[in-house]
């Protein structure tokens, strides 16, 4: 039997995905020579792997032989929660409050390929959760997800840009859906808000400046430039996010019962300089805050406090 788009989509909302988009399996041409010259200005900082694969990210038939199109998926993982907004207590992203997205994702990415599979046993493909050489946000646009914010994330007229996103490259050929253009207009609450300058430009982050890079992929230590701007973030920053008025009133709960927590809402910074690593390890196993690791974090905590 023969897949087609709507079975895709069909059994990716009962598996908990909240957008489904297709693209065809062309070369980001244009996408690349964005991505040339960001790396070319350095706003990258020490994510020296964005450096690599350029012409896997360009081209997915390096991945996938045989690839036609590109399936684009979102899942929201919004929750409602205020902060304490306590000195003593450190912001975490929104991402973070509940399970490591990836481990979701890739869960029922697996079953999906499974139950295409199962249908036509031809259909071949390859996953991928914001790791490995794809484009994911290229793709998401390119599948009709939303659009590029001013901010860099791809925002949903539907729910806002509160959702992961997860990329199939595979051998079957789908028909495309619709890109959406830009509704950001003359908005720039975004670029206003961000306390680091970090949105250079509309649509350009500039990594060195942004929080969330600084928090978790950071590895040296945090620009002294940059103390008392951080607003009480530890781990990640969502202030471009929360001022944008498509979150403002499009955001709803998600319904994926692992996102579905505060738990990791805000961490106590005296509590971080006393974890020891095996409690450190224990404590975020399955959270993306083990991304920062304990060295990660403690700076932080260290950043804040002093
Ligand atoms: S995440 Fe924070 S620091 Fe980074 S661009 Fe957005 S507002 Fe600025
Ligand atoms: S805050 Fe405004 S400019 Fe920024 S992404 Fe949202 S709509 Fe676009």
């Amino acid at each position: 039997m023969k897949i087609t788009n709507e079975i895709v989509h069909h059994k990716a909302i009962a598996l908990g995905f909240d957008l489904v988009g297709f693209s065809k399996a062309e070369l980001l041409t244009e996408e690349i020579d964005n991505l040339k010259s960001w790396l070319d200005k350095s706003h990258h900082s020490g994510m020296s792997y964005m450096e690599r694969n350029i012409d896997k990210r360009q081209d997915v038939s390096l991945i996938l032989e045989d690839a036609k199109s590109v399936i684009s998926l979102g899942m929201n993982y919004y929750v409602k929660g205020e902060f304490s907004n306590l000195p003593e207590f450190g912001k975490v992203s929104r991402y973070a409050w509940g399970k490591d997205y990836h481990l979701v994702m890739w869960e029922k990415l697996d079953e999906l390929i499974i139950e295409l599979k199962e249908i036509d046993p031809k259909f071949e493909a390859k996953s991928y959760v914001d790791t490995g050489p794809v484009m994911d946000k290229a793709w998401a646009k390119r599948g009709g997800l939303g659009w590029v914010g001013k901010h860099s994330n791809i925002i949903n007229k539907q729910i806002g840009s509160w959702f992961f996103i997860a990329a199939i490259i595979t051998n079957y050929e789908f028909e495309s859906t619709p890109i959406i253009t830009d509704h950001c207009g003359s908005c720039t609450a975004c670029i206003d808000a961000c306390p680091t300058n970090a949105i250079v430009e509309p649509y350009v982050v500039d990594a060195n400046k942004c929080i969330s890079y600084l928090t978790i992929e950071n590895k040296g230590e945090i620009p002294n430039e940059f103390k008392d701007k951080f607003e009480g973030w530890i781990f990640g920053c969502d202030i471009c996010q929360d001022v944008c008025p498509w979150n403002k009133k499009f955001a709803t709960e998600t319904l994926v019962e692992e996102f579905r927590s505060t738990e990791n809402k805000e961490i106590e910074l005296t509590t971080v300089s006393e974890l020891t690593n095996s409690q450190f390890k224990k404590k975020y196993f399955t959270s993306p805050i083990s991304r920062a690791r304990l060295k990660g974090l403690k700076r932080n905590a260290e950043f804040l406090d002093n």
